[in-house]
């Protein structure tokens, strides 16, 4: 084997070698990312809870809660849209557009039938279904 080629194929095993190494790296700095993701996960759910009391997360917490919110606000305007057009019964069992405010049958307001008893989140201050155990915003434990 001359020099020439024989510096070559040296160079194709490092390019090869290089490859190998940086693929290893990428897969464990994603596992990594993943794992991380889950400590957040966890981590959150027990800053939540009042298992960790730590000042040092109140700044990232309050942002997640605001993230939180916002996802939150948004998923109901997708129902809203959604339900715009969605078909609900009156009592009398007259069918009616969701966006009626009185059944053309019985003149009832339908206001009334489309409201439920409602609470305050402590936490994000969101109104929600008086029977929930959690916050659907931020999952506080309510009972
Ligand atoms: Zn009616
Ligand atoms: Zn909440």
């Amino acid at each position: 084997m001359d020099k020439i080629s024989f510096e070559k194929k040296i160079g194709k095993q490092n390019f090869k070698e290089k490859a190998n190494i940086n693929i290893l790296i990428n897969e464990h700095e994603d596992k990594k990312s993943v794992l991380l993701t889950e400590l957040g996960i966890l981590t959150y759910k027990k800053i939540r809870e009042g298992c960790i009391l730590d000042k040092d997360f109140d700044e990232i917490s309050d942002k997640i809660l605001e993230c939180d919110k916002i996802i939150y606000k948004n998923i109901k305007e997708l129902e809203k849209i959604n339900n715009s057009n969605k078909v609900i019964e009156c009592e009398c069992g007259n069918k009616l557009n969701n966006n009626d405010k009185f059944c053309s049958v019985c003149g009832k307001n339908i206001e009334e039938l489309k409201c439920e008893e409602t609470i305050i989140c402590g936490t994000c201050n969101l109104e929600i279904d008086i029977d929930s155990n959690y916050c659907v915003c931020c999952g506080k434990k309510l009972r």
